[in-house]
């Protein structure tokens, strides 16, 4: 664990999911404390779009408050004794890109509030009103809750665990697929939903099992990083091959799926989601991973440099 300014730890392990800091859980609800600490605030802005200003460089772009738009203001933490918060605006300039085009510059403490923040836009967008009753809600807890005042119930912004599998066969072939929807070329780890009454092993089994075909043993915890597209919280393992390897594929999730070496891995190149088409000269399947701030690539990298 490394110390970085200003006052987020950073650990190792996937980018969105290496800087912690005070969340500050406890003053959410203290109007007081919240006034004064929002006239030192440090603020970041939120598009509904997820967007967010940042310089040249790529990096982010934070506000004070006194410059902020009117909007809720959804406490992110404490840095340095920094208050920091986010306020959702619609874009007044150039220099707004989302977390997928900036990730892999911002740095590793602006990446982690910048998926806390759009993890909070895009629950709040989607949860306007009661599930009990269907009387528009209210932000309370500076974000952190929605409140019901027909029926007073609280709700609480949803998180909705993902596993995603490194699948290898104990030697040196991984397992990849192209989701049906990804051009010629790119692949990815497999990934899916947990579901009500799964455990995240029994998960990751089912999923590679209805995806291509194969069982898995030695299903492996290995990281955890937040995915706020809208909502989850990707969950990574390893699992090793059991039995025969050969593939048979589920064609709604899965357009084609392989064997590949840790050599092909190596050669492909990261996806871009400004790239629409893939070059794919003859004979190469692999052209593209995920980029590096996808806890997919984070498993890929680990297993090519020789961890299971
Ligand atoms: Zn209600």
């Amino acid at each position: 664990m490394t110390q970085v300014g200003p006052g987020g730890v950073v650990h190792d392990g996937p980018p969105l999911a290496r800087a912690t800091w005070d969340r500050a859980g406890l003053h959410r609800g203290d109007d007081a404390w919240l006034e004064q600490a929002w006239s030192r605030a440090q603020v970041l802005l939120i598009s509904p779009n997820s967007a967010t200003p940042v310089d040249a460089a790529g990096r982010v772009l934070l506000r004070s408050a006194a410059d902020a738009p009117d909007g809720p203001r959804r406490l992110l933490g404490v840095l340095d004794d920094v208050p920091h918060f986010a306020v959702t605006a619609e874009p007044d300039g150039d220099g707004w890109l989302t977390l997928r085009d900036v990730g892999a510059s911002v740095g590793d403490l602006h990446a982690g509030l910048l998926a806390t923040a759009i993890g909070l836009e895009q629950w709040h967008q989607k949860h306007t009103h009661c599930p009990r009753c269907g009387t528009p809600t209210a932000e309370t807890q500076a974000g952190w809750t929605r409140t019901c005042p027909g029926d007073g119930s609280t709700h609480f912004p949803r998180t909705d665990p993902a596993v995603i599998m490194l699948v290898h066969d104990g030697g040196d072939l991984a397992l990849l697929g192209r989701n049906p929807n990804w051009p010629d070329g790119r692949f990815s780890t497999l990934a899916g939903f947990v579901e009500p009454g799964e455990t995240l092993e029994g998960a990751v089994a089912r999923e590679v099992f209805e995806e291509v075909g194969v069982v898995v043993r030695d299903v492996r915890y290995v990281a955890s990083q937040p995915w706020p597209f809208p909502a989850s919280l990707m969950l990574g393992f390893t699992a090793r091959l059991d039995g025969d390897p050969e593939l048979s594929l589920d064609p709604v999730e899965m357009a084609e799926a392989g064997w590949f070496t840790r050599d092909e891995i190596r050669r492909a190149a990261d996806w871009t989601d400004d790239r629409t088409e893939t070059p794919h000269p003859d004979g190469i399947r692999l052209q593209a991973i995920p980029p590096q701030f996808s806890i997919s690539r984070f498993l890929i990298d680990r297993w090519v440099d020789g961890d299971s």
